[in-house]
């Protein structure tokens, strides 16, 4: 099922092999992949910000421990930046003031004491039950999923006709590190979280999802037909690389 990561934040796939030993470069420890198919030398530091070196078999290893020695500006940024991003996640406390996303804009939260549902959006406000507190979580999730649901069936539903794919039912559920995903069945996925989106990165979610319909790969011509449809798709998916995780704390 082709899917669209969370958080596209690595960079590079993760080699599905066993490791043959590490390589220790200026304090970094670089677990070493070596296979007869590789044609090059690449490093790939992880969400986790472990590193891997995947090479030829052929290469020795002062020849590794060279081309790190080159790339290891670019090894320590990509640690930092991973670092950041990972901080950035908030821990959400369900208390007055509070900030929370929805389509992209934050509203703040306001704990009532007598309120009929547990948890709505009056006046700019998210109006959240005090008795409900305890499973705020839960209480969001559940709206969130809600709004989701409509939002992403009508979305589906645009896009759906104006790229010719034929969708059977539009779910919205927890689907882990993914955004979105389309299933051969035509039905079409998306994470609950993805309404915390500004709605022109949601949509190129939706846009991504349904090119699958035609193209279960990311190919060449995958990314020709998410053109036609968002022509500035790429700025769109490098705010979501960048930002994306952010919406992950809940
Ligand atoms: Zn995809």
């Amino acid at each position: 099922m082709p899917t669209l990561p969370l958080s596209p934040i690595r960079t590079g796939g993760k080699p599905a092999r066993n490791s043959d030993h590490r390589l220790e470069v200026d304090g970094l420890s670089f677990e070493v992949l070596r296979s007869d198919r590789r044609k090059t030398v690449q490093i790939t530091v992880e969400r986790t910000g472990e590193l891997f070196i995947v090479a030829p078999s052929k290469v020795a290893d002062q020849e590794l421990v060279q081309f790190v020695e080159e790339k290891l500006l670019w090894v320590h940024t990509k640690l930092a930046d991973k670092a950041r991003l990972q901080q950035r996640a908030p821990v959400k406390e369900f208390v007055d003031g509070e900030g929370f996303l929805y389509l992209g804009k934050s509203y703040r939260l306001r704990l009532i004491d007598r309120q009929l549902v547990d948890l709505h959006l009056k006046n700019g406000r998210f109006c959240l039950r005090r008795s409900s507190v305890y499973r705020g979580r839960e209480v969001f999730v559940s709206w969130y999923a809600r709004r989701a649901q409509q939002w992403f069936e009508r979305q589906v539903a645009e896009q759906a006709n104006l790229m010719g794919v034929d969708v059977k039912e539009v779910r919205v559920q927890d689907l882990g590190f993914r955004w979105g995903s389309f299933g051969v069945d035509g039905r079409v996925f998306f994470h609950w979280k993805a309404i915390l989106l500004p709605p022109r990165i949601a949509q190129y979610i939706v846009v991504h999802e349904l090119a699958h319909a035609h193209h279960r790969d990311h190919s060449a011509a995958f990314w020709i037909k998410v053109d036609q449809h968002l022509p500035d798709w790429r700025s769109r998916k490098a705010w979501l690389a960048e930002n994306g995780i952010q919406v992950e704390g809940l």
